[in-house]
């Protein structure tokens, strides 16, 4: 029955179905089609369940997709619209997004793995073929005809200002979009000097390179560094063992000196969105990047976009407990941190009370690779205290894959080899067979590549926001404040 009068007057014996089975009034069809969300996903008897879904479903899930398609969500998941600008700039992620992962196509092949219209992406193509972000030419013949023109993302069109400050060292690099390093400079910092100063070494590297390369085309900039750190607001919190910073208001101070947009990340975060684009998360959605150096963090992949938490604050996993009753105070207020004996100063202060002398880190990697069975015991017990945390990451997450950085990681086996036979011993059920446990490819520098890849993922988000507003016609000249 409920059929046979779906054909006759569809919405109203919906509106029907709804209100005698759930109480409220339902009049309009934005109110139909929300109460059936609520219906069909609750869990009501399966006659109401069944009858609402022959009935309603076809109805709801047209009137839902012909609503999705105009309609995203802002950050805080709530529905807001989508007006032409915001379509136009969706089309241009999407294509540009393509161009940049498989390089060498045709205009139809785009066609056939955007699902647009040939004459949107040939609009789109001409816009990012002008803007220089975008190149053509023409491909190799397969028989007989025209050879087709192919299209490929042109990383030299923009650059990006990538900074890596840490405890030790700031260094700063002018990126193309493919990664490429055009010029970079380092200064040492000082852990324990006023912030101003050290800060003032940023500035003074950024200018440094601006001045030398007059004329380029800059998008952005990225900042990344350890500790706590508010991407949301561009705000670095606090950094363990770098007791002057306090709320540095790092954006801010970017941006009013040399007007790109910036990005502020925790470098965990950062280098596993570098992992995402250039290394061993290319062809993973969903994989965890443990940074194991002074300090411990991670960096988070769901759905191949990274997860950044409240403020941005996720993946502190260096300040999980492992000794929540006897362990040593952190800066951070918990106590037994796990970065506070598996970091890199609780390694080499530990190695060395082993060994009788104080050793370098270097030294610690030469007689572990010799195998001095003092120091491989040091390490043993270290690689098992991060596999305890591991444990909690994989039966929490169930990532397809870990990925290990950061010096600790580089001392290999020793360290790995512990940590692994603990989470094969206790993650949950066989959890941890299905996890892809490996150490990143990338080089040292993977900080700074991580800054630049937290700026090049936004640009390829909106494409034609950067392009058509004031930042994409940076040039390094309007970053002097001359
Ligand atoms: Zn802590």
């Amino acid at each position: 029955m409920l059929l046979i009068a779906y054909r006759v007057d569809r919405f109203k014996l919906d509106c029907m179905a709804i209100q005698s089975v759930y109480k409220p009034r339902v009049d309009s069809r934005e109110q139909l089609v929300d109460r059936a969300d609520g219906c069909v996903a609750s869990s009501g008897p399966l006659r109401i369940r069944r009858a609402l879904y022959t009935g309603i479903c076809g109805n709801y899930e047209a009137e839902r997709s012909t609503r999705e398609r105009h309609m995203t969500r802002n950050r805080s998941g709530r529905r807001v619209g989508k007006n032409q600008t915001s379509i136009k700039s969706e089309n241009t992620s999407t294509i540009l997004r393509t161009i940049y992962e498989t390089s060498d196509l045709s205009r139809a092949d785009l066609v056939r793995l955007t699902g647009l219209t040939a004459p949107t992406i040939s609009r789109i193509v001409s816009f990012l073929v002008e803007q220089g972000v975008v190149t053509e030419s023409p491909g190799t013949s397969s028989g007989v005809g025209r050879k087709p023109v192919v299209l490929r993302f042109n990383g030299r069109s923009r650059y990006i200002v990538a900074i890596d400050f840490s405890w030790a060292h700031v260094r700063v690099a002018l990126m193309d979009l493919g990664g490429g390093i055009l010029d970079h400079t380092e200064r040492i910092v000082d852990a324990h000097g006023p912030i101003k100063t050290e800060f003032e070494k940023v500035l003074e590297s950024v200018q440094e390179l601006l001045n030398r390369h007059r004329g380029i085309r800059i998008i952005g900039t990225g900042f990344s560094a350890p500790g706590l750190i508010n991407s949301e607001a561009g705000v670095v919190i606090s950094v363990p063992n770098f007791p002057s910073i306090r709320n540095l208001q790092v954006r801010q101070l970017l941006q009013s000196r040399f007007g790109f947009p910036t990005f502020v990340a925790n470098d965990a975060n950062a280098e596993a969105v570098a992992e995402k684009f250039f290394g061993q998360g290319r062809d993973t959605s969903d994989f965890v990047l443990v940074h194991l150096g002074y300090g411990i963090g991670a960096g988070i992949i769901v759905g191949g976009h990274l997860y950044t938490g409240n403020f941005g604050v996720s993946g502190e996993i260096g300040h999980t407990s492992v000794d929540r009753r006897h362990g040593k105070w952190c800066d951070c207020g918990n106590r037994g941190c796990l970065e506070l004996y598996a970091g890199l100063r609780a390694i080499i202060e530990d190695c060395s009370a082993q060994a009788g002398r104080q050793l370098s880190f270097a030294e610690i990697e030469d007689l572990a690779s010799q195998g001095d069975a003092g120091i491989l015991a040091v390490l043993k017990e270290k690689g098992e205290l991060v596999g305890y945390i591991m444990v909690n990451l994989v039966n929490t997450l169930a990532p397809q894959r870990i990925i290990f950085t950061g010096q600790v990681a580089a001392l290999g086996a020793p360290i790995l080899e512990p940590m692994k036979r603990v989470m094969a011993q206790r993650c949950f059920y066989h959890v941890a067979d299905e996890v892809s446990v490996t150490v990143s490819s990338l080089s040292v520098n993977s900080s700074l590549l991580g800054a630049m890849t937290v700026v090049l993922d936004v640009f390829l988000e909106s494409p034609y926001d950067f392009l058509t507003s004031r930042a994409g016609r940076h040039s390094a000249a309007a970053g002097t404040g001359a």
